[in-house]
C-alpha cells in the first residue's frame, strides 16, 4: 500500500560560529525522531558560505542520515566554479541540489547581472546538474509570485515548467501564509501536466520585526488579518510565539488537505517551534514518534 503520509523536511543554514554549530547539532538531535524525508542546507548570499555549506552539509549527512540537499546559487560563480561545487557535492554524498539563481546584492528586486562566464537563470543550473550528475534536483517556487516578476504569475509558472523540463523533480516554496495562493500555484502546475512534487515552506513566526523584514526582503505575502493579529502581540513575545505556532499548524493542515507532497520547515536552526507544530498537526496522529 502506498504511504500517503505527507513528507516532512527541514531547512538548516550554516552557522557563523561554534556556538551556532552546537545549537544546530542539538536541533538535529531534537528533530531526528521525526525521521525527515529530506533536509536541506542553504548557500550564503554571494556564495559567501560555500565552504561552510559543504562542511555543515557533510556533517548533517553523517549525523541525521536523511537524504540531504545542498542549495546552490549562480551568484558570483562562473560555470567552471559551479561545476567544482557540484563535484564537491557529489563527493560528500549529497542526495540532491536545490538549484537557485540567488539574489543580487541589493536584494531580490535589484537588477540582476550574470557573472561573466556564469549563468543568468536557475533553469541553466538545472540543465548543468542534470547533464553532469545523478543528483536529484529541486528548485524554488513562489506562491506569492517572485518579487522580480512584477506580479506575472503566468511567467513564474512557465519558469517552473522550464525547470521541470530541464530535470527538476520537485519545488520548495517560499514561506506560505496564504494557503489559497499555494492552491493557485499547485493547480496551475497541474493544469500544465506538471509532475513536480511541491513542498510548501512553513515558517513558525517567533519575532514580529523578523517576519516584517523577511516579508519585505522576499516579497512574500501575509494576509492583512494575519499581519494585524501578529502586530497586536509585537510586544508580547509569548503570545506572538503561540500565535505563530497556531498559524503554522493551520497552514500545514490546509496545504496537506490541498494535496501538498509534504511540508518543509524553515527551522532557522531551532527545534522548539517546529516540534510544537509537528506535535499539533492532525495528519501525523497515527505516525507521531
Ligand atoms: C526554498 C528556497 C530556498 C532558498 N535558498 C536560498 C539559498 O540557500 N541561498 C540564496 O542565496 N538564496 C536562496 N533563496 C532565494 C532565491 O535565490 C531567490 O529567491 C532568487 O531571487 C530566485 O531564485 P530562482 O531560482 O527562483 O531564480 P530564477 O528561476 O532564475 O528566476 C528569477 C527571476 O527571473 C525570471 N526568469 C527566470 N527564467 C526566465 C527566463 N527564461 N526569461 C525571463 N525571465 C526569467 C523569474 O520569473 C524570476 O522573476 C531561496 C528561495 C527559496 C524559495
Amino acid at each position: 500500500m502506498t504511504d500517503l503520509t505527507p513528507s516532512i523536511s527541514f531547512e538548516f543554514f550554516p552557522p557563523k560560529d561554534d556556538v551556532g554549530e552546537d545549537v544546530l547539532w542539538q536541533t538535529l538531535t531534537d528533530l531526528a525522531p521525526y525521521a525527515p524525508d529530506f533536509v536541506s542546507v542553504t548557500y550564503g548570499a554571494g556564495g559567501s558560505t560555500q565552504q561552510r555549506t559543504l562542511r555543515i552539509a557533510s556533517e548533517v549527512i553523517a549525523r541525521m542520515g536523511a537524504p540531504t540537499y545542498g542549495h546552490l546559487t549562480l551568484v558570483g560563480s562562473t560555470e567552471t566554479e559551479l561545476i567544482k561545487v557540484l563535484d564537491e557535492y557529489q563527493r560528500i554524498g549529497l542526495h540532491g541540489v536545490l538549484a537557485l539563481r540567488g539574489d543580487p546584492v541589493g536584494g531580490p528586486t535589484a537588477e540582476w547581472t550574470a557573472t561573466p562566464g556564469g549563468y543568468t537563470y536557475a533553469h541553466e543550473l538545472v540543465e548543468l546538474i542534470a547533464s553532469r550528475t545523478q543528483m536529484d534536483i529541486s528548485v524554488a517556487a513562489f506562491p506569492d509570485v517572485h518579487p522580480a516578476s512584477n506580479g506575472n504569475f503566468v511567467q513564474d509558472i512557465q519558469v517552473l515548467l522550464r525547470k521541470e523540463q530541464a530535470g527538476a523533480t520537485s519545488a520548495i516554496t517560499q514561506f506560505v501564509f496564504d494557503s489559497g495562493r499555494f492552491e493557485a500555484l499547485s493547480e496551475a502546475l497541474e493544469v500544465h501536466g506538471s509532475q513536480l512534487k511541491l513542498y510548501p515552506g512553513i515558517m513558525p513566526v517567533t519575532s514580529y520585526p523578523q517576519i516584517v523584514r523577511m516579508l519585505e526582503l522576499s516579497g512574500g505575502y501575509m494576509p492583512k488579518a494575519t499581519r494585524l493579529r501578529f502586530a497586536r502581540y509585537q510586544n508580547d513575545e509569548a503570545s506572538l510565539r503561540a500565535l505563530g505556532i497556531e498559524i503554522a499548524v493551520q497552514i500545514c493542515e490546509d496545504v496537506v488537505a490541498l494535496g501538498a507532497t509534504g511540508v518543509h520547515f524553515y527551522t532557522l536552526n531551532k527545534s522548539a517551534e517546529t516540534l510544537e507544530v509537528l506535535k499539533n498537526v492532525s495528519f501525523l496522529d497515527t505516525h507521531r514518534p
